[in-house]
């Protein structure tokens, strides 16, 4: 495997202006400009950066020949949904969930999908080598701009759930959108299915002033006090680029990622009288559970969305996801969607009148842990060989990292891509044993470090 030295799991993020400037940020787009040849859709998050690092990704574009349909600011799975019915190819200029100083790219496939490994490393080796094509003055592309792709959206998503159930619900939720692209969606969508919606960090703000942009538990402590002092129903939270989608249930407790993930699939597989379930090698048993209870076939993958996305097209699952609270529907966007995943959830929430606690409660309980422990890099690969001799009486899975299952429950111990760490993550069905387990994880590394 070449190392790539740009991309990291899906596309490009840096600081602004400082390895992010607008020469870099125009000449990949000429590389990746260069392979599309047609026309390519370009949007962005409400970073302060955005503007500068489109102008510069469009010029790049339009030097290799391409036409651009500039669709303003949206999530990202708003521009996969637009490319995959109307364009070759697409960016999206978003850092997601990270600090307001960096920006990014993300570059997609004619389906919507973040690109393949080997356009990656096509891109980059034209970027190194200076090669992109530039074309002469009389082909060069011409930019148009699409505004209507927002509504077309929301339209879309609207239409793939029961309106009137939830209507007659009349459930009262709480938005914080995080000052991000779901701004644009989330509240609007909730409004025309008859929600009750107060919303908060709704106004588009690169500064972030509201939130961090991830909404992790300690990020939304407002949005739990608010949910809980207003007698909502629910809370909703995004990051910045809107493609996870956080719940706060009715007493103001952070619902887990796997947890929503578990929620949905169950109810996908009953609508649909089963069907295929992807998702990664490290996601919570509960998902198989619930696969074998309602007809479901669950496909693993190595970590990664991009990867469960593409796998989803390849095996036309029904649906996918991760334990981070990003869903994906493979029959609207191959990638997480934010939309979807909340319109889901509130009819789900209508349909079975229940609570979202209460039916969080009803899913299969298990308990995870989450350790690290550090490795130089040059000796990952011989660790984890290492690891895989030691632990050859249990049932072993290599496809990512090492994942090790057990009586007990089960650790993944996986090499970080970035950092000389390996991350040890356990489940079990009681917590004293998750963290014995990740516990053993980080021995099984520490024991393997010795020469
Ligand atoms: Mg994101």
């Amino acid at each position: 495997m070449t190392m790539k030295r740009l991309f990291g799991t899906f596309g490009v993020r840096r600081i602004v202006n400082q390895e992010l400037t607008p020469e870099f940020a125009s000449k990949l787009a000429a590389a990746y400009g260069t392979i599309i040849k047609g026309t390519v859709a370009v949007g962005g998050d409400p970073r302060t950066s955005t503007e500068m690092i489109k102008h510069s990704v469009i010029a790049g574009l339009l030097s290799s020949s391409c036409k651009v349909i500039d669709l303003g600011i949206l999530p990202t799975p708003a521009v996969q949904f637009a490319v995959r019915n109307y364009y070759d190819g697409g960016v999206m200029i978003t850092a997601s969930h990270n600090p307001p100083k960096y920006n990014g790219l993300k570059f997609v496939d004619q389906d919507g999908i973040g690109i393949h490994n080997e356009m990656e490393e096509k891109i980059e080796d034209m970027y190194f080598n200076e090669n992109p094509d530039r074309v002469s003055w009389n082909e060069i592309g011409e930019v148009f701009e699409n505004h209507g792709i927002i509504d077309e959206y929301i339209e879309n998503v609207f239409d793939r759930v029961d309106s009137d159930a939830i209507k007659k619900a009349k459930l009262k939720v709480i938005v914080d959108c995080g000052s991000g692209a779901a701004c644009f969606t989330t509240p609007y969508l909730l409004r025309k299915l008859g929600c009750e919606v107060t919303t908060m960090n709704c106004q588009p703000d690169g500064f972030f002033p509201g939130r961090n942009p991830e909404p992790t538990s300690e990020n939304l402590e407002e949005l739990k006090e608010v949910v809980k002092s207003t007698n909502a129903d629910l809370g909703i939270a995004h990051d910045g680029d809107a493609d996870r989608t956080i719940c706060i249930d009715e007493n103001g407790n952070f619902v887990f990622g796997d947890k929503t993930f578990a929620l949905v699939e169950k109810y996908m597989l009953i609508e649909n009288g089963g069907g295929t379930i992807v998702t990664t090698v490290a996601t919570s048993a509960a998902i198989y559970d619930i696969a074998e209870e309602y007809k479901g076939e669950v496909i693993a993958t190595r970590v990664g969305d991009l990867l469960v996305a593409r796998e989803l097209k390849d095996s036309k699952g029904l649906f996918g996801g991760e334990e981070n609270g990003g869903l994906i529907f493979p029959d609207f966007v191959y990638g997480r969607d934010a939309a979807l995943s909340t319109a889901k959830i509130v009819e789900i929430i209508a349909k079975e009148n229940k609570s979202l606690s209460e039916l969080i409660e009803e899913l299969p309980k298990y308990y995870s842990a989450k350790l690290k422990v550090e490795c130089p890099d040059n000796l990952k690969t011989d660790v984890l060989e290492k690891i895989v001799e030691a632990t050859c009486e249990y049932e072993v899975d290599t496809k990512d990292g090492v994942k090790i299952l057990t009586d007990e429950g089960w650790v993944i111990i996986r090499p970080s891509g970035t950092e000389p760490i390996f991350r040890c993550f356990a489940e079990a069905e009681n917590e004293e044993d998750a963290n014995k387990m990740a516990e053993w994880g980080i021995s099984l590394v520490k024991e393997n470090l010795e020469p």
